[in-house]
């Protein structure tokens, strides 16, 4: 439809009726490409009869898109400016409410259960790149009642938080990401869908929401701590980087000792454990207090 908010024309225009001058502090690069949109809520699974969570909603453009699809939308901005035109926008659909909240801030939980009540929900977002990390563990690690985050992101992150043992990308962003749930890319976006241009490459990462943790960990703090140490230097074996961190806490012999109970050769590199070995090896520490 020759209307919708994400055509070039219509953001044009609408960049010029509201006098709205972006904020490059907000991330704010619109989605012009109905077809890219369509495309992100197919790979999110949102049908009729699902409940859509949006972060940063701008001018409406994915918002739109939601609306026709889900049974309603919740959609958090943080830019007061954008209300006005969001109510003028959105203005032809009636299952869409925005709350001017930063998200960070937001109490979401029960914003949800306030306007979704049981219905099944699930997050779609075109994400401000500045502080994607901080808003993707937040939502995770919040233990919210839903079932998947389509976002659209910095390629380089989405490759990240996906990323296999044994690949540049395998990193501790990786393994907290998939710890929460089952990651994949699923699109790569040209900066040419975009208004202005981001200057870095964009990507659609898929996240199912795991019922409960792939391995079983004694101690989840632990866990992300020992797997951050565990990469802080990736050149060095995991027998230097646990040295490292762990020196005032375990001698030489003792980190021997629970390497080799864990069967865990001290000679790899961090990016060559998987999830598993990592709670074999946080589950050694951890029982030797
Ligand atoms: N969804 C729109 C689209 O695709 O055209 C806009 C996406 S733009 C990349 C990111 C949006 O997030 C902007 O509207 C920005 O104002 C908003 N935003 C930035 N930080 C935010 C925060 N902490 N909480 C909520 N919204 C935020």
């Amino acid at each position: 439809n020759e209307r919708h908010i994400s055509t070039p024309t219509r953001t044009k225009e609408l960049l010029k009726k509201y006098n709205f001058s972006f904020k490059k502090s907000l991330g704010q690069n619109f989605l012009i490409d109905t077809n890219i949109l369509r495309n992100i809520i197919h790979h999110a699974g949102v049908t009729e009869d699902v409940g859509a969570i949006e972060i940063g909603p701008g001018m409406g453009a994915l918002t739109e898109q939601l609306a026709i699809a889900a049974n309603k939308v919740l959609a958090f901005e943080i830019d007061q400016r954008l209300l006005p035109i969001l109510e003028d926008t959105l203005s032809p659909y009636d299952n869409v409410k925005v709350v001017n909240e930063d998200i960070l801030k937001a109490d979401v939980e029960q914003e949800l259960q306030q306007y979704f009540g049981d219905q099944k929900v699930k997050i779609v977002a075109n994400l401000p790149y500045y502080i994607t990390t901080p808003i993707l563990m937040n939502l995770l690690t919040r233990n919210l009642p839903i079932s998947s985050i389509t976002v659209m992101i910095q390629k380089e992150v989405a490759d990240r938080m996906a990323a296999s043992p044994n690949t540049k990308s395998y990193g501790s962003l990786s393994l907290a990401v998939q710890y929460y749930t089952e990651a994949a890319v699923v699109m790569t976006v040209p900066k040419t869908a975009f208004m202005p241009q981001p200057n870095v490459d964009s990507a659609v990462l898929h996240l199912a929401v795991r019922s409960e943790p792939p391995v079983h960990v004694e101690d989840e703090k632990f866990f992300f701590d020992l797997i951050q140490a565990s990469f802080g230097q990736r050149r060095k074996t995991l027998r230097n980087n646990l040295n490292r961190h762990f020196s005032s806490r375990f001698s030489k012999d003792e980190l021997e000792e629970i390497m080799n109970e864990a069967e865990i050769d001290g000679t790899r590199r961090g990016e060559s454990l998987s999830m598993e070995e990592f709670a074999a090896l946080a589950n050694t520490f951890t029982a030797k207090g």
